[in-house]
């Protein structure tokens, strides 16, 4: 379970399941507004309580990582925490994802133990899932909190299956040899 907004205890998310691998960071997380750091910030569209508040109500989902209960998940504003969750934008992204993904992509930064949300595909959502940003939003910020879990990336499994949200839906739902999935935003669906 979340806390909710505003929340300043420090977490105590634990994974209690066998499923992580040993790498994987303890599981606190931190939401944070990206904007609110280094330069070239200021085309990031959303402001961070609204952010925060939306990030923490897509992980408070049962649809989401918590699932079964398993996993446990706390917002803390501050303090240590496992991961954070940034909106970034395109050019920050590029300096925190490296320059060999597809521009306007997300990804998670291992390093830094960070997920950074793409300002611009936040916006605009993406191809696959048409008109309903609110559904590519919750696949993006479930895609990227999921590598923060240890998971890697997956294909579709069978055309006209639900797409894995570790599969690459920005770029499509398509695998080459299977066929077209289609779009899902959940870890549980
Ligand atoms: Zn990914």
């Amino acid at each position: 379970m979340l806390a909710g907004a505003g929340a300043v205890a420090p977490a105590r998310g634990r994974h209690r399941g066998g499923r992580r691998p040993p790498a994987a960071p303890r599981q606190r997380h931190h939401q944070r507004h990206g904007g609110q750091r280094g330069e070239g910030e200021a085309g990031v569209a959303e402001d961070g309580p609204a952010f925060a508040a939306a990030v923490e109500q897509i992980l408070s989902s049962p649809h989401s990582w918590t699932h079964g209960g398993q996993l446990r998940l706390q917002r803390v504003d501050t303090g240590d925490v496992d991961f954070r969750v940034s909106l970034t934008s395109s050019m920050t992204v590029r300096k925190l994802c490296g320059y060999t993904l597809p521009f306007e992509t997300s990804c998670y930064n291992g390093d830094l133990g960070r997920a950074v949300i793409n300002d611009a595909r936040w916006v605009r959502g993406a191809v696959a899932y048409g008109h309903n940003t609110a559904a590519y939003r919750t696949y993006v910020i479930n895609h990227e909190v999921g590598h923060s879990f240890g998971h890697g990336h997956l294909q579709c499994p069978k055309a006209g299956a639900l797409a894995p949200v570790m599969m690459q839906q920005t770029l499509g739902v398509s695998t080459p040899g299977v066929g077209a999935c289609r779009v899902n935003p959940w870890p549980y669906p």
